[in-house]
């Protein structure tokens, strides 16, 4: 009874397309130097921030400053250009204002999520959500 239906399986002959077999060009080692570099900018000066207030490590008088920002994982760096913030007069300590900092790490998080670096994004979601309500219990607690 299975005889019959083997010689009709021989008659149907089917070539078997060659399987292809894919060449790994992308090189698994990344090297430092060929990080990529995401710039953002938030478009904010001196006069967008409130006045300096003291150190926060020292107590000592701060001043208003234009900082950098960056953010870096072993393939890409995010970069900020200057932000305004402070800078301590005695210890050189550098501070944003929260409300500029969290700013500075939605922008951060954005150019994380166009670059697809889940690990970083992650890392800045929880970081956003910190400061997020630190800034809103310092200014309203409305919501
Ligand atoms: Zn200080």
């Amino acid at each position: 009874m299975a005889d019959d239906r083997k010689r009709q399986r021989h008659g149907n002959a089917s070539t078997m397309p060659n399987q292809e077999n894919p060449i790994n060009s992308v090189p698994s080692i990344q090297e430092s130097s060929t990080s990529r570099v995401s710039y953002f900018a938030l478009g904010l000066t001196l006069k967008d921030i409130p006045s300096p207030t003291p150190c926060s490590y020292c107590g000592a008088s701060t001043q208003k400053e234009l900082l950098d920002y960056e953010v870096k994982t072993d393939s890409l760096v995010i970069a900020a250009s200057p932000a305004p913030g402070y800078g301590c007069t005695e210890c050189g300590g550098k501070m944003f204002a929260p409300k500029v900092f969290l700013k500075l790490l939605e922008g951060a998080a954005k150019e994380a999520r166009k670059a697809g670096e889940a690990h970083l994004i992650k890392y800045l979601q929880k970081e956003i959500a910190l400061h997020k309500s630190v800034v809103s219990l310092a200014n309203d607690s409305a919501s």
